[in-house]
């Protein structure tokens, strides 16, 4: 799926925003605030590649590592024609709030190669995988830095890479080198879901705090990926009803309620929600806008913007994707008293299985799929606490709180540890 960011729009200088209006509402030494808004190291790698017609092909790839006071750097690899240095470097910032807000002892870093994966064959991405490992091999580390799937990346890429660095660096098995991996090479039960579990905690904890009863609640879904699925699925365990999904071919809407396993099997099997029966068809931009208790934009960035926040009817905005909210829709989002639970928060379940399928890596011991499950909400469900009390303390929305919460965590173990050398 595009993740491409609004050309307009440079990820890196909204990032820096957002790090400047927490810097001022915690009253942030300069010198720190410095040290923030500048990623620890950023490489860049040229990729030579043998595609399968002979000719050799040259790619650019990035690591961001913004951040370790906290734990080894943490983050994705994105592969998409329109990855930038700037794009690499804002992800792997927002990574360090990410894992700060879940409270895992982890830093912030990303990575991403420009390339477009759909128009190439499985061998060449193959080794165009692991020559990027290779090339990022020295800076990356069980210890120091583990990568994870992102756009256009998954499982297979990342067993491509465990291979690679394991070969490369003491030629023994080092599943903890990277997470998100199949489950035959150390693959966490609970990763696939995660995701989506994680923000179906996030919206039980926002529902307590409305005073919302679960079983009263209807909830549309924007995107019916990975995220979005999982999403449906565990609310509606929760005790609320789906009246609407999409995909990017538009959305299906049954005020009475939509059953999420039976739109899964029909998606999988005309790859689109569309035609599904006893529902009417609906624009992705009509979704937005049902009167329904719960949202969840599950695609896009830029989604709910100053143009159609206004009418959205939603008490909750529960954002599993990455951006999809503009920050002058938020605004208006935060004067018409509905709750946004923002993506750093929302879909941090998957960082955090992240964080147990590397614990099992390091101790060879793995868990039953109910013990990641209960962690997981044991987790979610005190950074979301967390960040509410921020929200109350601050008198801000929930990013904004989302991003003191982090950066008062990152500075505590800057100030802790001190600067060396
Ligand atoms: P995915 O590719 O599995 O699903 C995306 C869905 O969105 C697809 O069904 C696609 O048809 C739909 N879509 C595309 N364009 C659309 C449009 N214009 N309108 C409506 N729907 C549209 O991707 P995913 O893994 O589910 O990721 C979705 C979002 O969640 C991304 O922003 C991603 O960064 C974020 N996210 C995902 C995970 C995860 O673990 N999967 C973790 C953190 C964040």
């Amino acid at each position: 799926m595009s993740e491409s960011q609004n050309a307009a729009i440079n990820p890196f200088e909204t990032a820096l925003k957002q790090l400047d209006e927490a810097a001022k509402l915690i009253n942030l030494d300069k010198g720190l605030h410095e040290v923030l808004a500048h990623p620890k190291r950023v490489l860049t790698v040229s990729l030579p590649v043998k595609m399968d017609n002979g000719e050799i092909k040259v790619f650019t790839g990035y690591r961001s590592q913004h951040n370790d006071a906290r734990g080894p750097y943490k983050g994705g690899i994105r592969y998409h024609p329109q990855v930038t240095i700037d794009e690499v470097k804002a992800l792997s910032m927002w990574m360090t709030w990410k894992c700060a807000i879940a409270d895992i002892p982890y830093g912030g870093g990303k990575g991403g190669i420009i390339c477009n994966p759909k128009e190439m064959s499985v061998g060449e991405l193959e080794r165009l995988t692991r020559r990027y490992a290779y090339a990022i091999a020295d800076i990356i580390g069980p210890r120091t830095d583990i990568p994870a799937p992102d756009v256009y990346t998954g499982g297979r890429e990342m067993a491509w890479i465990m291979d690679t660095y394991s070969a490369l660096k003491g030629n023994y098995v080092q599943p903890e080198i990277i997470t998100g991996k199949p489950l035959a090479v150390g693959g966490s039960l609970g990763r696939n879901e995660a995701t989506g579990r994680g923000l179906s905690f996030t919206v039980r904890e926002a529902a307590k705090k409305l005073k919302v009863n679960m079983k009263n609640t209807t909830v549309a879904v924007q995107g019916f990926g990975n995220a979005g699925q999982f999403a449906s699925q565990l609310v509606e365990e929760l005790g609320a009803t789906v009246i609407a999904a999409s995909d990017s071919q538009g959305g299906v809407y049954n005020k009475n309620g939509i059953n999420v396993a039976s739109l899964r099997k029909h998606k999988e099997k005309t790859r689109a929600v569309g035609g599904f029966s006893g529902t009417k068809s609906i624009t992705n931009e009509e979704l937005l806008e049902l009167d329904c208790t719960i949202l969840i934009p599950a695609a896009l960035e830029n989604q709910i913007t100053a143009k159609n926040a206004g009418n959205i009817k939603a008490k909750i905005v529960a954002e599993a994707a990455n951006g999809p909210t503009t920050p002058e829709a938020d605004d208006v989002l935060y004067k018409n008293k509905i709750l946004v639970i923002p993506d750093v928060l929302a879909n941090g379940g998957g960082v955090t299985v992240s964080y147990f399928e590397w614990l099992q890596n390091l101790r060879r011991d793995y868990w039953t799929e109910d013990e990641v499950n209960q962690r997981l909400d044991k987790n979610v469900t005190k950074a979301f606490l967390d960040v509410y009390e921020t929200h109350e303390k601050y008198g801000v929305n929930m990013r904004k709180a989302s991003t003191v919460l982090a950066v008062n965590r990152v500075v505590e173990a800057i100030k802790i540890r001190g600067l060396w050398p």
